[in-house]
């Protein structure tokens, strides 16, 4: 394991950022963490940097203490606030952090795939918030890290720039650097992830591979013309699946096999009940997420 992270709780006063984590990050593989505003996505990055020192708990990164300086060349994290220079040129921050690392990647090559060729003589400051983005990624990989720390690193993109870096990304990954994502976008992380840690309120939700987390919800996903809620319990009682009823929306959790559908329908012809959408299958990752979390990640 490249991360093992044991009951992690960090309070800020009396709010619980991350109220008890337990969570491991295998080698060479990409775990993505999914979670609305406020998770504690961010702080728990930031102890695996060793920026923040745990309440509770332990955190190892490949074996030592987050702050043991022998992992400073062998991580490389690209926070939410960058941390860069804001006077110098792009391409002396970037030669500067490359010239710390015995093995740096190709300058030229990263520069090319990140878009940065006309930025290199421009400050920091005067680079738009995506550029800064793509200047802070390219620092975060230049020394080729075994454990890379991404915050949000598609966030404020254009669909352009977010290809490349997923591109990148998907890259290291099959290398095999150790990654860890913070992502609002499901469609990334169901993506890239072959692992998906869901956060909320500083608790661990759900983990698991994407098919994983969205294998333990197939079913019929049905809109309605009323709500449904009155008659869940006849539902369930028809069909002997579970049965959730909000708003006017039907969620059957159930294998979505003809004879249930055979059912389903029948129940709405009987009740005079009107089916505006029906749909059947796995749900989307961001679907599960809204359920464990009850809230839009975006
Ligand atoms: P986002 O998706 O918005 O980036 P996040 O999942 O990264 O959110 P964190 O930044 O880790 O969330 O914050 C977790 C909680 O801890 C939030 O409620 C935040 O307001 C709080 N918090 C973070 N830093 C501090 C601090 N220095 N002092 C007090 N509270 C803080």
């Amino acid at each position: 394991m490249s991360v093992v992270a044991s009951t992690l709780v960090v309070r800020y006063g009396r709010h619980e950022a991350l109220a008890g984590i337990d969570l491991t990050m295998p080698r060479g593989r990409l775990t993505a963490l999914l979670g609305p505003n406020g998770a504690g996505k961010t702080t728990f990055v930031e102890c695996i940097v060793g920026l923040r020192t745990p309440t509770e708990g332990r955190i190892e990164v490949l074996g030592r203490a987050p702050d043991d300086p022998a992992l400073r060349t062998r991580v490389g994290v690209m926070l939410q606030d960058g941390g860069l220079p804001l006077a110098a040129p792009a391409g002396q921050v970037l030669a500067h952090v490359a010239a710390m690392h015995a093995r740096p990647r190709d300058r030229g090559e990263l520069v090319e795939r990140l878009g940065l060729g006309a930025l290199l003589r421009r400050p920091v400051r005067r680079l738009s918030g995506g550029e800064r983005q793509r200047l802070a990624l390219a620092t975060a990989l230049v020394g080729r890290p075994q454990v890379l720390l991404l915050d949000e690193p598609t966030a404020g993109l254009d669909p352009q720039a977010r290809v490349a870096v997923r591109d990148l990304v998907r890259e290291l990954r099959d290398e095999g650097t150790t990654i860890l994502l913070t992502t609002h976008r499901t469609e990334e992380a169901a993506e890239l992830a072959d692992q998906v840690v869901v956060l909320d309120a500083g608790r661990v939700r759900a983990a698991g591979s994407p098919a994983e987390l969205v294998g333990q919800d197939r079913g019929l996903r049905i809109l309605l013309d009323r709500d449904p809620g009155a008659y869940r319990e006849e539902l369930e009682h028809l069909l002997r699946v579970p049965v959730v009823a909000s708003s006017r929306l039907l969620e059957v959790r159930g294998a979505p096999s003809p004879a249930l559908l055979h059912k389903v329908t029948g129940w709405a012809r009987d009740n005079d009940v009107r089916i505006l959408e029906l749909a059947a299958g796995h749900r989307s990752l961001e679907d599960v997420v809204l359920a464990l979390t009850g809230r839009e990640l975006r």
